[in-house]
């Protein structure tokens, strides 16, 4: 098994390359050998029609001496590397060695069974190559003559075998010369992803905002380290967003830490009567139970942001849910002396998360009555429109400024610092109304003016 990925892309090229140059050499031997074969042919073949037209004139001059005019054809032509030989029927009036005059007869009886006038004749046992004979036929006077042109194919053979010796030279060469060209190729494309590789693992939670050099940002590794340098900014955000809950959370728990201590420190510093006792516990137990609603707040936003709240889906009435929250605060908004009026007469059914729905109006109505100063008026209303159903609480309150109403979902944020803290307010009421909106596939909006009050419409999709 190949492990480096340059390895294993010079393997690959190398494999490629070496098919190709052998799938190449393979045509060009079968190309070549046939051409030299069809210049051997053709030569015989005009060897051959050279011998034959010869001889029928010296056949003629001579009165029909078949004989003595094939012995002057020989004499004259002189072939050389050729043998030429002429033949009556099957016996031979001249030319080839003793050795060779079996095969000169069988070739001319090739011919005579092929019946044309010029054929050509492979002669596989002439020689240790074989050999190609060119045949001319032609009659005379009722007599039947062969000239024949044989050529041995020793000379191709040899040919064809120092082409085969310089084919399997090169290629080792030629393999050799590719692998360390292919090599270097790979290592000069690959060296930007090694340098990407080392600065990678140069960037921890401590230089998130460190970024990989991008080179040509067009090509595939441009791109994988733009994606990369993508990937760590939304990685730099969210560690950025957690050191911040973090921080943010243990300044909150904070004070009422110190309180709960600072009121046992001085409670025990010396002995006190049983009201001032039970005056400690109180501002104890009230600071626990501030403390208690924090930690739940924040315990749910760390689920939310994990994904691990199931909602309880169920069938319910929103006007129903909706009323029972003004009835439930309604004792608050009359001791503060604030006219609370809840408009939802008819039925609106709706699949939700019953719990997460209650909590998400009271957060809304106990906001509305904090930031409402006496005399004042809030109200909470259910409309339908369309498959949208929108709940929208208004108050005559005190509004958030334009720049406060852009940040009043953001966790821990207070628009009014002092009165948020205050009003018992930890800056993560409305955070938790947005989640409870968008994780039933709805929105909140809010429509404020400082001085005039402010109303918050959470819009949500009847399924
Ligand atoms: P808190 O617990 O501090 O009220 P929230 O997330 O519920 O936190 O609200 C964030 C901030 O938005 C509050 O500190 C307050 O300044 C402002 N706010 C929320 N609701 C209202 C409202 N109805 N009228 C005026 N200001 C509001």
């Amino acid at each position: 098994m190949i492990r480096t990925l340059r390895l294993r892309l010079t393997a690959w090229y190398l494999a490629f390359f070496s098919a190709l140059f052998l799938l190449l050499c393979v045509l060009l031997y079968g190309a070549l050998s046939r051409g030299m074969q069809r210049r051997l042919d053709a030569t015989l073949a005009s060897q051959a029609g050279t011998a034959a037209k010869l001889f029928q004139e010296e056949l003629e001059e001579m009165h029909g001496d078949a004989e003595g005019a094939a012995a002057d054809v020989l004499a004259e032509l002189q072939p050389s590397g050729q043998v030429v030989a002429i033949l009556e029927d099957t016996r031979i009036l001249a030319g080839g060695t003793a050795a060779q005059q079996p095969e000169l007869v069988a070739a001319a009886n090739a011919a005579r069974a092929a019946q044309a006038e010029e054929t050509v004749i492979g002669l596989p046992r002439w020689g240790a190559y074989g050999a190609r004979a060119a045949a001319r036929r032609f009659s005379d006077r009722g007599r039947s003559f062969t000239v024949l042109a044989v050529e041995s194919l020793d000379s191709i053979a040899a040919d064809l075998r120092s082409l085969r010796r310089a084919l399997a030279l090169a290629l080792p060469l030629l393999i050799l010369i590719a692998g360390a060209g292919g090599y270097w190729l790979t290592r000069r494309g690959l060296a930007p992803l090694g340098a990407m590789a080392t600065q990678a693992k140069s960037i921890t939670s401590r230089n998130l905002q460190a970024r990989l050099e991008i080179g040509n940002a067009a090509e595939e590794l441009g791109l994988l380290a733009t994606s990369f340098n993508e990937l760590l900014s939304r990685l730099d955000q969210s560690f950025e967003s957690m050191r911040r809950f973090v921080q943010d959370a243990s300044h909150e728990l904070r004070t009422p830490l110190a309180v709960i201590r600072g009121e046992a420190d001085v409670a025990l510093s010396r002995e006190r009567t049983a009201g001032e006792y039970r005056d400690s516990l109180a501002t104890i137990q009230q600071e626990s139970q501030r403390l208690s609603r924090l930690v739940d707040d924040l315990l749910n936003l760390a689920r939310a942001d994990a994904g691990r709240v199931q909602l309880r889906i169920e069938e319910l009435y929103l006007n129903d849910l909706l009323a029972e929250c003004c009835r439930s605060l309604q004792p608050l908004a009359a001791a503060r002396n604030i006219e609370l009026q809840c408009r939802c007469a008819e039925d609106v059914s709706f699949r939700g998360d019953e719990g997460l729905l209650r909590r998400m109006v009271i957060n809304l109505l106990d906001n509305a009555l904090r930031y409402t100063p006496p005399g004042g008026t809030v109200s909470a209303t259910l409309e339908t429109q369309g498959p949208d159903v929108r709940i929208r609480i208004a108050d005559t309150g005190i509004g958030i400024a334009p720049e406060a109403a852009q940040r009043v979902f953001e966790r821990f944020y207070r628009a009014d610092e002092s009165r948020s803290r205050q009003q018992d307010g930890f800056g993560l009421g409305l955070s938790i109304v947005k989640w409870i909106a968008e994780s039933h596939h709805g929105a909140v909006e809010l429509n404020s003016r400082p001085g005039a009050g402010s109303t918050f419409t959470v819009r949500l999709a009847r399924n």
